[in-house]
C-alpha cells in the first residue's frame, strides 16, 4: 500500500512523543546494535514509567529545539532516527495507516503558510 507521507519533511513529530513504550525485546535489539549488555541498555536508553494503572519502559528523551524534548535516539540537526535498523517496534509500526495526520496538518500549515520548511505547532 502507498503511503501518503513523506517523513524526510518533516521535523520528527511522532519521535517528540513522551512516552514511546519499549518492549524487552526492543531493549535487546538495541543492545545487539550497541554491542552493550541488556541491563546497561535498559538503563541507559530506557526508564520505567508508572502512572495512572500504566506500568512500562518508555525511551528516554533530549531537548530539543523543535519540540519541548525527543527520543535521545533522534539527531536534532538532521532531523532523523539515529538507530533506524535497530527501531523499535512501535517505531516501525507508526502511523499504523498509509497516512500520517500529523503530516497532513503540516502539509496543510505549509501551503497556507506558502513555506516548505514551516513548522506548526503541534
Ligand atoms: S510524524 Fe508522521 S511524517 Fe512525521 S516522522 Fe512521524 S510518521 Fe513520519
Ligand atoms: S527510536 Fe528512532 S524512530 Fe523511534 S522514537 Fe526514537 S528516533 Fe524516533
Amino acid at each position: 500500500m502507498k503511503v501518503r507521507y513523506d517523513c524526510s519533511k518533516c521535523p520528527g513529530y511522532c519521535c517528540s512523543y513522551d512516552r514511546i513504550s519499549v518492549t524487552e525485546r526492543d531493549i535487546a535489539r538495541l543492545a545487539r546494535h550497541f554491542e552493550l549488555p541488556v541491563d546497561v541498555a535498559r538503563e541507559r536508553f530506557t526508564y520505567r514509567y508508572v502512572a495512572d494503572g500504566v506500568d512500562e519502559r518508555i525511551l528516554r528523551h533530549h531537548k530539543d529545539q523543535v519540540f519541548k524534548s525527543v527520543c535521545r535516539f533522534f539527531d536534532r540537526d538532521e532531523r532523523r532516527c539515529t538507530v533506524y535498523e535497530a527501531r523499535p517496534t512501535v517505531c516501525r509500526q507508526y502511523p499504523y495507516l498509509p497516512k500520517c495526520g500529523y503530516y497532513d496538518f503540516l502539509k496543510f500549515e505549509r501551503e497556507q503558510q506558502g513555506d516548505d520548511e514551516f513548522i506548526p505547532s503541534a
